[in-house]
């Protein structure tokens, strides 16, 4: 052999070597793919993308749609195994695909062999021959018929809730309406016969127009508040708000009473938020004086407002030096109407933590209260950023 020759040979056994390897590499990769084709959790089928026969599929297709084996599937058009709009959407897209690459996140409706509707989302990719030209499409489809039925579902419930909520406070409030006017009727007799016929009442008998008096007038705060609950939320546009601006109307409102009761209000920086401005105004204003209402006796009300930003809320405190909450009362205190019965000397119609309550829940948070009876308390609400 010259030595020419013998140089030929080297690289004829190099170019054999790497052939060897593009082999191997090639059959690793196909073995690959055909497990991933065929063990894949999802669905796949080998479309002929110039006709919409099926040349291939794994066994979770076979199974899903109820044939016997892969024989009976192979060989079948695409329109066998989707629903006729699916059929036509499909060779459109596969047209398009030709030009225009890949099918991405499509949505079609398979159909079993029994005729049962599988909600699915295709994709699907080209594999193109040495010329460039399209010899197969692989469609992957994954069965979303769960999702699509829980979609659904939540969709009716939200429906619903959002009918009976209404239905309520129509009715909340056609009810506070027609409730107002056998009440006015109730307090004005019993003004009247306190005015005009006191001379003629027995002591019991003053007691009990008395009595009258007082629960109608409670029931009028009652009915107001059970108004103004149900109006919370109504025509509610979400802006950007300054709230140590909002904090500062509320203070504003509560002057007087703060004037009288000496209290200091001290307040760390408050950031701007997204959120309702009236409503969040009315949230402090009610934690405000319900501060200064529930204060000691004799002790000047001290409030600390704080602001505490978290990855994806603002958290706010309202702390006090009042007369604290004992913790067997905390359970219903959001509740409409539930007061404290210790408490009920203080003028009230225990509408104040609701309306709060309902205020943070439009912005999608939450409200709880930490107290020690005789020490103070302190009211947190957390704000969705
Ligand atoms: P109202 O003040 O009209 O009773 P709220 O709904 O505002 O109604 O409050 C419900 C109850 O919670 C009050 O009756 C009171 O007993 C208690 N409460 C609210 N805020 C405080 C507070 N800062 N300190 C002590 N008790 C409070």
């Amino acid at each position: 052999m010259n030595k020419q020759s013998s140089k030929e040979s080297s690289q004829i056994t190099k170019l054999e070597q790497q052939i060897d390897s593009l082999q191997e590499r090639l059959r690793i990769s196909e073995t690959n793919f055909g497990f991933l084709y065929e063990d894949n959790p999802v669905m796949h089928a080998t479309i002929n993308p110039l006709t919409g026969y099926i040349v291939n599929c794994n066994s979770m297709l076979v199974s899903n749609l109820g044939y016997k084996n892969k024989k009976a599937v192979l060989g079948t058009h695409i329109s066998e195994i989707v629903t006729k709009k699916s059929s036509i959407k499909i060779l459109a897209l596969l047209e398009a695909s030709l030009s225009q690459g890949p099918i991405a996140s499509e949505e079609i409706t398979l159909k079993t062999k029994k005729g049962k509707s599988i909600q699915a989302i295709l994709n699907s990719r080209a594999i193109y021959n040495k010329a460039g030209i399209v010899v197969k499409s692989i469609f992957t489809l994954v069965d979303i018929s769960e999702i699509k039925k829980a979609q659904r579902k939540a969709k009716n419930k939200k429906e619903d809730l959002e009918r009976v909520n209404k239905d309520l406070e129509q009715f909340v409030s056609i009810c506070s309406h027609d409730l107002q006017e056998p009440l006015a009727t109730i307090r004005f007799s019993s003004d009247f016969l306190m005015q005009k016929f006191t001379d003629q009442l027995s002591e019991k008998g003053k007691e009990y127009i008395g009595y009258i008096h007082e629960a109608s007038g409670r029931m009028a705060q009652q009915i107001k508040g059970l108004l103004e609950h149900s109006r919370i939320g109504r025509d509610l546009k979400i802006t950007k708000v300054d709230v140590q601006e909002q904090l500062e109307v509320a203070k504003y409102d509560l002057k007087k009473r703060i004037q009288e009761t000496s209290a200091t209000i001290i307040c760390g920086k408050l950031p701007k938020i997204k959120g309702y401005k009236v409503e969040l105004r009315l949230l402090f204003q009610n934690l405000l004086s319900n501060a200064l209402k529930y204060a000691k006796k004799d002790v000047a009300p001290i409030i600390n407002i704080t602001a505490k930003e978290e990855e994806e809320f603002w958290i706010f405190s309202v702390a006090d030096n009042g007369i604290g909450i004992k913790e067997q009362d905390i359970e219903d205190l959001f509740t409409i109407f539930s007061r404290v019965p210790t408490q009920q000397k203080q003028e009230g119609s225990g509408v104040g933590l609701a309306h709060a309550e309902k205020i943070v829940k439009l912005h999608e948070g939450d409200i709880w209260v930490e107290s020690q009876f005789g020490v103070g308390s302190t009211f947190y609400f957390k704000i969705k950023k």
